[in-house]
């Protein structure tokens, strides 16, 4: 299996690893798109632990992490979610958008991410400490809201927090030329034109242009399209609805393209 890659973008390596081996909780906040989950999926691989991902929703339950009674043939039998997983068998549990779950959800995180490290299962009566190699990871947007907020002191004061952001300029090129395909000259343009989006604060945009996104431009590219047509369709057009600012950003790419 080829390694995942992952080009750091300061010392966040190095500041998980000191987190994992401290057996503390990690938050890490940041926009949409800019490198969070391939950040952890590469450390999980660095550090040789799986990683149990949950993209979290307002319909995510508690039983959805911790786990449920199933029925088959034989009767009923208790499954282990993926949080449950990774406390029992050792490995992370990267709770992404931890912000749109529901508090009553997350509340089975506060005895984890304390200094108590166990989870108690209602359902089982069982409570389970944490293997040494279970470790909680959650990110959020801080764009929309602050997490820290529904969070007990207890709980928040034990992570160790890393806030990323759109790479800079040269990382994010090489990314782009990595993940892509595309070369250097065109890799370096659409970092231009996020750039200048990205300096659009206040208009109707509502969240920049991610990495993702110059990376989906960049494969259109590199697969034939036109530039252009290739930026309107991946970066334009996931922007915004309304005719005023799509009309903005055909002119900025039109400069470059
Ligand atoms: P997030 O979890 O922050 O929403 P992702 O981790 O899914 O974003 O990043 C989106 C894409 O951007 C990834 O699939 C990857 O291709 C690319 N990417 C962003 N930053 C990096 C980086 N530093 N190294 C490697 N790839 C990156």
């Amino acid at each position: 299996m080829s390694k995942t890659y992952y080009l750091p973008q300061g010392n966040e390596v190095e500041l998980f690893k000191a987190a994992a081996g401290m057996n503390l909780p990690v938050l890490i906040k940041g926009p949409t798109g800019c490198g969070k989950t391939r950040f952890v999926e590469a450390m999980g691989e660095e550090l040789g632990r799986d990683v149990y991902t949950v993209v979290c929703h307002d319909d995510l339950s508690a039983a959805d992490l911790v786990g449920r009674h199933l029925i088959d043939e034989n009767g009923t039998y208790w499954q282990d979610g993926p949080l449950t997983k990774a406390v029992r068998h050792g490995g992370i549990c990267y709770l992404d958008e931890i912000i749109e779950a529901r508090k009553d959800t997350t509340v089975v995180l506060h005895s984890l991410a304390d200094y108590r490290r166990v989870l108690p299962i209602d359902r089982t009566g069982e409570v389970i400490t944490a293997h040494p190699d279970f470790m909680l990871v959650v990110s959020y947007n801080p764009g929309y809201q602050n997490v820290l907020k529904g969070m007990k002191p207890s709980t928040k004061q034990r992570f160790i927090s890393l806030t990323f952001n759109y790479p800079k300029a040269e990382i994010e090129t090489e990314v782009i030329v990595k993940e892509s395909g595309v070369d250097q000259k065109i890799a370096q343009k659409l970092v231009a034109i996020a750039g200048e989006i990205r300096q659009l604060s206040d208009s109707d945009i509502q969240e920049a242009v991610s990495t993702r996104l110059l990376i989906y431009a960049g494969k259109l590219i590199a697969h034939g399209f036109d530039p252009y047509q290739a930026c309107i369709h991946s970066i334009v057009e996931s922007l915004s609805d309304e005719e005023d600012v799509l009309a903005v950003l055909e002119k900025l790419i039109s400069l470059h393209f």
